[in-house]
């Protein structure tokens, strides 16, 4: 599963896809790293279209052994070697408009002062930001603003050599890809899921072909064995195609679709082994080589298995056909790889928090009867990405929790991590937004969110995790909240765990274990946390909707219960500044109070496994949205001109070589995100151009 991220804030909210769990791990070989900075990283690269493109910085990096660099670096190319599959499982021509772009956009003769070959040039960008002709989060195309005559002009009046002309000429080429670009019926979203219609024939990806959503569901069932408590996960590596009549998996494996890349990938993670850290991970990687090379679920699912269990490595990494989003379906996997090395000292925080797990519990605001006798606190770890690939990047998660397959995750656990130096750049740029100028009340709280919002957001998003998720427990004889609270179990299992969150974030037992120093952090964390369930929030939603996202609605419930109930004590205030409302936080230790008893009727709501009170609770504060107040945060959101979705230049990795020796690995972090693009394109283009 992959967690989104929300920006607001100097902190950033994050949106989980589920309660985490995670696994625990040994922390006694933490040491502090030696962290020199020297000069300050530009995090903010570019803005574009409805983009903002980014850098991360790998902090600790040089740190690591040689054993460890080369490892990484060995992982690094694996990764980068997978980019073409994940153009070509999106969209079948996606690889032969992509050279095609590559070959325009480095060696086009012509004038490029123009206002069209600006439009080019942001519609490349936005090509490659997506890997593909589909927008990364709308999956709708993406329609170029340059006509037909002047893309045929500048095609023409490139490097012909470079363009992918396999069995063509430049006007056969033209033909071919002119009305896949701009005609906006053909291939319109990559992903369609709306009701009533054939979701696979209508959607554009590359993971069908020649079939109907019934014909696949057909073949599906009749496979599947239904009482098999360990299946492995149907159609994740596979493209499934109507062959003579029948209907065939053509598997990505070596030897089978996508070959040339996977070999790749084979090669560097063959090297990677001879360079693993210890037993766990060699085992790992070298159970994902032997399901490269068959293809075989069975071997994922093994590999799964030894990924899970290899904790004490420092460098991490997730590599293969993992997130099954770009699929109407869910069933097929798109590439993806995260190369990461433990963050020693955040991780250290959360296990901080997890030891104190029943010193929270014992205090915590909830009913006695409804306290944990033996509370255990999840584990989760803080990564540092050194580089993504494929379907993680440009755009990037900032958590992820895998595997996927639900019995591995029951029998073997998972792993939770949490993407930080991902969040420490989004959190650099949410600093300098101009949103939070335009919302926050005051200059008092622009200040406290530069200086606290980071470690605020931080803290918050671990005793979530940690402590929130793990608190209470159902009183006997009650089922579980999916059966008493159904559709509103998802909301308050979230609000539960914010309000442990919020409960101990404007608390001196933070200070005294040494993750804040002063109780400032819950107060920017409150400032952040009501203005954006009152307000801020309001800007993702379109005039006239109300709220129907779980987050959304327990963010709301939480910020406008406080408000109503703490009316009369004037704790937050809605004030109105030449026709704008903004909103106060004026009595921190106040708030914090309701913020306990709503926790304690909210645990006793699950506990009980009230129905009638979870819908009037949920109803009267999470859903409703004032219509007028709507209307005016989205007027001023607008006239911002944020960059809705944002993404990163990757860090590339050089090896320092003595003859055929390495001596080293630098980490370098380019500035230019086309010249990345480009480069990607020559160094790993592996694939033909259909497969
Ligand atoms: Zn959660």
């Amino acid at each position: 599963m992959k967690v989104k991220s929300i920006f607001f804030l100097g902190a950033m909210l994050v949106i989980l896809a589920s309660a985490c769990s995670g696994n625990k791990k040994n922390e006694a070989d933490q040491t502090k790293l030696a962290e020199v900075d020297t000069m300050p990283f530009e995090v903010e690269a570019e803005r574009f279209a409805d983009l903002q493109v980014l850098r991360y910085q790998v902090k600790g990096f040089e740190s690591l052994s040689l054993q460890q660099k080369q490892l990484a670096y060995y992982l690094y190319e694996a990764a980068m070697c997978g980019r073409d599959i994940i153009y070509d499982q999106k969209y079948k021509y996606n690889l032969t408009i992509r050279k095609t772009i590559d070959a325009i956009y480095s060696t086009y003769k012509g004038d490029k002062t123009t206002d069209d070959w600006k439009k080019f040039e942001v519609y490349a960008k936005c090509i490659w930001f997506s890997n593909g002709i589909h927008h990364h989060y709308s999956n709708k195309k993406i329609m170029p603003e340059f006509t037909q005559e002047y893309f045929a002009n500048i095609l023409k009046n490139c490097d012909s050599s470079l363009l992918p002309l396999e069995g063509t000429d430049i006007d056969g080429l033209i033909k071919t890809l002119t009305p896949k670009l701009f005609d906006p019926k053909i291939d319109a979203k990559i992903v369609d899921q709306s009701a009533g219609i054939d979701n696979i024939v209508a959607s554009a990806n590359n993971f069908y072909e020649g079939l109907t959503q019934n014909e696949v569901e057909a073949y599906y069932s009749k496979i599947a064995d239904k009482n098999n408590p360990t299946p492995v996960m149907y159609g994740l590596n596979s493209k499934l195609v109507e062959e003579n009549g029948k209907i065939v998996e053509k598997t990505w494996k070596v030897g089978g679709m996508y070959s040339k890349a996977i070999e790749k990938i084979v090669f560097w993670l063959e090297k990677a082994i001879t360079v693993a850290e210890n037993a766990e991970q060699k085992t790992s990687l070298e159970k994902l080589v032997k399901y490269y090379k068959s293809g075989d679920l069975k071997d994922f699912d093994d590999y799964s298995i030894a990924w899970v269990k290899d904790i004490n490595s420092r460098i991490d990494v997730v590599n293969g056909f993992i997130e099954v989003y770009g699929d109407a379906i869910g069933k097929r996997g798109s590439f993806e790889s995260v190369l990461s090395m433990k963050d020693m000292e955040a991780t250290k925080t959360i296990a901080t928090i997890a030891a104190e797990a029943q010193w929270f519990e014992d205090r915590s605001p909830i009913a006695a009867e409804h306290k944990k006798k033996e509370v255990k606190g999840i584990t989760a770890k803080v990564i540092t990405v050194i580089a993504e690939a494929g379907d993680a990047a440009p755009s990037t998660p900032i958590g992820i929790n895998l595997p996927n397959s639900n019995w591995i995750r029951e029998q073997h656990g998972s792993k939770s991590v949490s993407l930080g130096n991902i969040v420490e750049s989004y959190n650099v740029v949410s600093a300098k937004s101009p949103t939070l100028k335009e919302f926050a009340h005051d200059v008092s709280v622009v200040e406290r969110a530069k200086k606290y919002g980071a470690l605020a957001g931080n803290l918050h998003t671990d005793m979530h995790e940690v402590i929130g998720h793990a608190s209470g427990k159902i009183n006997e004889g009650v089922s579980t909240p999916d059966v008493t609270l159904k559709n509103y179990a998802n909301c308050l299992e979230e609000a539960r765990a914010d309000l442990v969150a919020l409960y101990y974030v404007y608390d001196q037992k933070l200070i005294d274990i040494g993750v804040m120093p002063s109780l400032e952090v819950g107060m920017a964390e409150y400032d952040n946390y009501i203005l954006n369930g009152l307000i801020m929030q309001l800007t993702r939603i379109k005039l006239g909707d109300h709220l129907e996202e779980a987050h959304m609605r327990n963010r709301q419930l939480v910020a406008s219960w406080a408000y109503d109930k703490g009316k009369k004590d004037n704790v937050i205030e809605m004030v109105k500044k030449d026709g704008k409302t903004y909103v106060k936080v004026n009595d921190y230790a106040k708030l914090r109070d309701l913020f306990g008893q709503l926790l304690k009727e909210i645990q006793r709501i699950k506990s009980e496994g009230d129905y009638k009170a979870a819908t009037a609770l949920v109803e009267t504060y999470g859903v409703k949205i004032d219509p007028v107040l709507h209307k005016e945060i989205l007027e001023r959101f607008e006239k911002l001109n944020v960059a809705p979705y944002k993404g990163f230049i990757q860090p590339k990795l050089v090896p320092v070589m003595d003859g055929d020796k390495i001596t080293d690995v630098k980490i370098e972090y380019p500035t230019q995100f086309s010249e990345q693009m480009l480069e990607y394109g020559r160094k790993y283009n592996y694939l033909p151009l259909i497969n």
